[in-house]
């Protein structure tokens, strides 16, 4: 009997459940690993975070997205190594996986161009922790701005700075605004509506840089008229619970997003692949890795540089998808003894919303702003939601919030009442977890015999680095 090779995936995101779906009718075995057990609809993230939407509507449980695909099973596990020789998945929580094929799909994470103690006080936007951290600190600013009788100190608690002017820092800061002047200036009495500042800071020198630069300009001026000081060419020199410096320029404020900059999972790294300066890894044509072509890394966490090209694909779900499918594919392929194809993107083009009925994006050569744009960005985060009642659900939320003027998920959780503290303390690194590897996980089987040679513990993170993606 033909034994049917096994494929482990490491990632529930966009590129390793598409992977895994695409396998659906194919002779393998497929194991998907995941730290969380949810897929997660990034680019909604920042509407938990201003409370337009709650963490369940845009998160399924990978686990139900799979429970009719007969040759997947989902294990709940962190991966922290990997056995190259052997062949083994190397996990905190079980004995190594084997593997015939091994896709890495494990994302990417918050960068703070080597300043990692920033993240304490300017909390980055990744995952459905920071988003539901990200909400406590903005709404319990307007709260401690409301029992504040000292002006200065409420003026500081009303002080909103976003870092970073790509899609996500310019839906962050439109958001806050909006948050402060159409739905909380009702519910508020000692806050003016127009008491809230929102300042955009951006290192380069214009706002969304991967679109065209008309569109940078429309979306830096619909900012400016929702009240958000839109500051390009302003570096961020440094951080701390009050304030913001920018060279000689301090800005006082109490809450700080960071939406800066990204770099490959540390992951990539640990399994000892090459990687570029953001922490991704290399990858060929067919989206395997230099000298082992049963590996593969697709989406954020892989630096696929396009032949012709000099610059590497960019960190967005549509490029995670394709490579998840197109992996997919050549899986099949391989096995069947066909030779590997060279994956090509299709760019279907780009958007970011600003706020209410404001948009901006490009297909193809045409541009779109305004209510047009707005709408098509609608319909695409919609249509791509990945569960049938999240997409019903959020489409009620938005035509409520549109026609009411309110946010439905206005809710502070967490004990502590101040607005800078984290409830949680933050995800530990991979790198700190590798110095607890010799008497934890990386032991095989439960005889907890030593890890072999080949097996590559896991080195501290990628040196800091521009994203991919330019939020
Ligand atoms: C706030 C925000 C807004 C965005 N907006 C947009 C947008 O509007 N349009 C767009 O196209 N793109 C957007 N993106 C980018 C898009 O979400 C990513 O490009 C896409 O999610 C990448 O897919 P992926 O499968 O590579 O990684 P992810 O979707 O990040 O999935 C990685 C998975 O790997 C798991 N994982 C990581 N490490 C381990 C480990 N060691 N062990 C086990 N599991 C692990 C994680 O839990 C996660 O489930 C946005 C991203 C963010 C953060």
């Amino acid at each position: 009997m033909k034994l049917r090779k096994k494929v482990v995936v490491i990632g529930g995101g966009f590129g390793g459940l598409g992977l895994t779906r695409a396998l659906a009718s194919s002779s393998v075995h497929v194991t998907l690993i995941d730290r969380s057990n949810h897929h997660l609809f990034q680019p909604l993230l920042y509407q938990v975070a201003m409370a337009g939407l709650s963490p369940g509507e845009i998160a399924v449980p990978i686990r139900a997205v799979l429970s009719r695909q007969a040759n997947a099973k989902v294990l709940l596990a962190e991966v922290v190594g990997v056995d190259l020789e052997g062949r083994h998945v190397l996990t905190r929580e079980m004995p190594p996986i084997a593997y015939d094929y091994l896709v890495v799909a494990a994302g990417a994470e918050s960068s703070y161009f080597g300043r990692d103690d920033w993240a304490q006080s300017a909390p980055g936007l990744k995952d459905l922790d920071d988003a539901v951290e990200i909400r406590r600190r903005v709404l319990l600013a307007f709260e401690a701005a409301e029992r504040e009788t000292d002006a200065a100190v409420q003026r500081r608690h009303l002080t909103f700075v976003v870092i970073g002017g790509g899609p996500t820092g310019v839906e962050l800061a439109g958001a806050i605004a909006e948050l402060a002047t159409v739905v909380l200036s009702r519910d508020f009495r000692a806050i003016e509506s127009d008491a809230t500042r929102v300042v955009l800071v951006e290192g380069g020198d214009r706002i969304l840089p991967n679109l065209h630069p008309e569109l940078s300009e429309l979306a830096a001026a619909n900012l400016r008229a929702m009240g958000v000081e839109v500051r390009t060419g302003l570096r961020v020199t440094d951080i701390d619970a009050d304030s913001v410096s920018c060279g000689s320029e301090r800005i006082i404020a109490s809450t700080v997003l960071w939406a800066a900059g990204v770099r490959g999972s540390p992951l990539c790294q640990a399994i000892g692949l090459e990687v570029d300066r953001q922490g991704r890894a290399k990858v060929l044509a067919d989206c395997s890795v230099p000298g082992r072509p049963e590996i593969f890394v697709v989406g954020d966490a892989a630096a696929f540089v396009p032949a012709g090209t000099d610059r590497a694909l960019p960190g967005v779900s549509p490029v995670a998808m394709q490579q998840g499918r197109f992996v997919a594919r050549q899986i099949s392929r391989s096995i069947d003894g066909h030779p590997r194809e060279a994956f090509a993107y299709v760019d279907k083009g780009s958007m970011a919303t600003i706020g209410r009925k404001r948009a901006v994006a490009q297909f193809r050569g045409m541009r779109l702003s305004g209510l047009l744009a707005w709408l098509a960005w609608l319909f695409v985060h919609v249509f791509y939601l990945i569960d049938f009642r999240n997409r019903i659900v959020v489409l009620l939320d938005w035509t409520w919030a549109y026609f009411a003027y309110r946010r439905g998920s206005r809710l502070i959780t967490g004990r502590r009442l101040h607005a800078g503290a984290p409830v949680s303390a933050p995800l530990r690194p991979l790198a700190e977890l590798a110095m607890e590897l010799p008497t934890t996980s990386l032991r095989f089987g439960t005889q907890g015999a030593p890890l072999p040679p080949s097996a590559r513990p896991l080195a501290p993170p990628p040196p800091p680095s521009r994203a991919p993606r330019s939020s």
